[in-house]
């Protein structure tokens, strides 16, 4: 039998970021991840520059042999829509990491325990504790597992009916050659919308490496979707034909309002697993480490007494931070309902727009 302070069911950046902070704290923490890392995670793989403050990343450490891509701009447009809006910042506004890299450094870094490999599949109380698997025994269980956490299923039973984004995405390598000539500048990503609204794709060179996908709220009309989008994406000559990337799929929710419990007796949930992705753009990361780190100081304010009410500060942090934003659900999770399509399509060929409320607004949170 195991035991540890905190118990980590996940090692994504919501688990990494908490783990770090408890261990600053002095915690003993155990993360426990079903996958072998450096894991690979479906993702574009963009963050944004307050993920870098929170984290206090040191980003010369970071880009020694890892990927990291500065963005100064980007190609807005629609599928199969005409002209595109290029809007140029000319300094960094986000940047491009591949999360096979990021996760397992933030995770390395945290100083936390990993156990590797191991799926939580039970989860049970016993003597004013958590027993996890039968083999490890926690007072405090953080549920960091993303869309699917099993702590997120034992604190709050059924699924969430918050809307589900199901998207697709591809990540692979250039050839060296290509990387000089590609059509995609790294310094550009490029984010074309479906014509319905319903989602949008997206197709980023970071430094050698290409990430293309596409999400909707649509599931049915999932792979059409894609499918278009590549067939766009070739003859704009932004892929080669017979690209055919290798599609990996992924569903989560994003936020609505604070629709689930977030904090129970000895529990608590960040990231994914919380539900806490950002409606227009389908960011999670920002999430995940701020949920991360929230999580982690109340816990560390609460001085070993678990009970939920101690740990409901986390709660109210939580639904200050992230607010209740709600998304309509007449038209997507992506592009609010207030705008009819064909409005909405002549507004996404307008530069300001595309700049002041796609970007900043939507994209960037500026
Ligand atoms: C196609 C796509 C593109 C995206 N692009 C971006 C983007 O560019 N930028 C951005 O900010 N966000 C993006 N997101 C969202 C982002 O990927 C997530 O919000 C983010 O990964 C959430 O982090 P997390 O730590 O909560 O969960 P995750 O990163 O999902 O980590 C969860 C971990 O828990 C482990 N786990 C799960 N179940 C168990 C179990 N039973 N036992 C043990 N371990 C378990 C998993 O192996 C995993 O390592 C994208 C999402 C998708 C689907």
């Amino acid at each position: 039998m195991d035991s540890c302070d905190a118990l980590i069911v996940g090692g994504g950046p919501a688990g990494s970021s908490c783990a770090w902070r408890l261990r600053q704290a002095g915690l003993d923490v155990l993360v426990v991840d079903a996958a072998v890392f450096p894991r690979d995670k479906v993702c574009a793989g963009w963050i944004t520059p307050p993920v870098v403050s929170a984290l206090d990343l040191d980003t010369e450490d970071y880009r020694q042999g890892r990927t990291f891509q500065p963005i100064t701009a980007f190609r807005v447009g629609l599928i199969s829509g005409g002209r595109d809006v290029h809007t140029k910042y000319g300094h960094p506004v986000s940047y491009g990491i591949r999360r096979c890299e990021f996760d397992h450094y933030l995770l390395r870094r945290s100083g936390a325990r990993l156990k590797a490999g191991v799926r939580v599949t039970s989860i049970r109380r016993a003597g004013g504790q958590w027993m996890v698997n039968d083999a490890i025994r926690a007072p405090l269980l953080i549920g960091a597992g993303g869309q699917f956490c099993p702590v997120a299923r034992a604190m709050n039973g059924v699924a969430s009916t918050a809307p589900l984004v199901v998207a697709q995405e591809a990540e692979f390598p250039i050839e060296a050659n290509d990387v000089a000539s590609s059509a995609i500048e790294g310094e550009a990503p490029e984010l074309y919308f479906c014509r319905d609204l319903k989602g949008y794709g997206w197709c980023f060179r970071k430094g050698k490496y290409l990430n293309v996908g596409l999400g909707r709220l649509d599931r049915q009309s999932l792979p059409r979707a894609t499918s278009e989008f590549i067939t766009f994406l070739t003859r704009k000559g932004k892929i080669s034909a017979g690209t055919g990337p290798r599609w990996r799929g992924h569903a989560y929710s994003v936020y609505q309002s604070p629709d689930r419990r977030v904090v129970g007796d000895g529990m608590m949930l960040v990231g994914d697993a919380a539900g806490l992705a950002y409606p227009e753009s389908g960011e999670g990361i920002r999430p995940a480490v701020e949920s991360g780190l929230l999580a982690a100081e109340a816990v560390v304010a609460a001085s070993a007494d678990y009970s939920g009410e101690r740990l409901r500060s986390y709660e109210e942090r939580l639904r200050a931070r992230f607010g209740a934003r709600s998304v309509p659900s007449a038209l997507s999770a992506m592009v609010p309902a207030q705008f009819g399509t064909s409005v909405a399509r002549q507004l996404l060929k307008t530069p300001a727009f595309v700049r002041h409320v796609v970007l900043d607004r939507w994209f960037l949170h500026a």
